[in-house]
């Protein structure tokens, strides 16, 4: 288990959610419904959990994990 913190780039809602690792990120913002609640890196949950842990799970992500507007890394950079 993990904790992201999620922020929604609508409405700006921000939510700290405990997911597994192997779950998939959410995508609707609880606030608004809007499918633009995405998965913030810099998290202060991340960086409790351990740089390492949570780097080393990303990369290992397979591509299609990537290339939809969920993912931190394509989005808005
Ligand atoms: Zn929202």
């Amino acid at each position: 288990m993990a904790i992201y913190a999620y922020r929604c780039t609508s409405c700006g809602k921000e939510e700290d959610v405990i997911q597994k690792m192997s779950d998939a990120p959410l995508t609707t913002c609880p606030a608004c419904g809007k499918e633009t609640f995405t998965k913030q890196l810099s998290a202060a949950g991340f960086q409790l959990k351990g740089n390492g842990y949570y780097v080393t799970d990303f990369k290992n992500k397979p591509a299609q994990a990537c290339g939809t507007s969920a993912c931190p890394a394509s989005s808005d950079a």
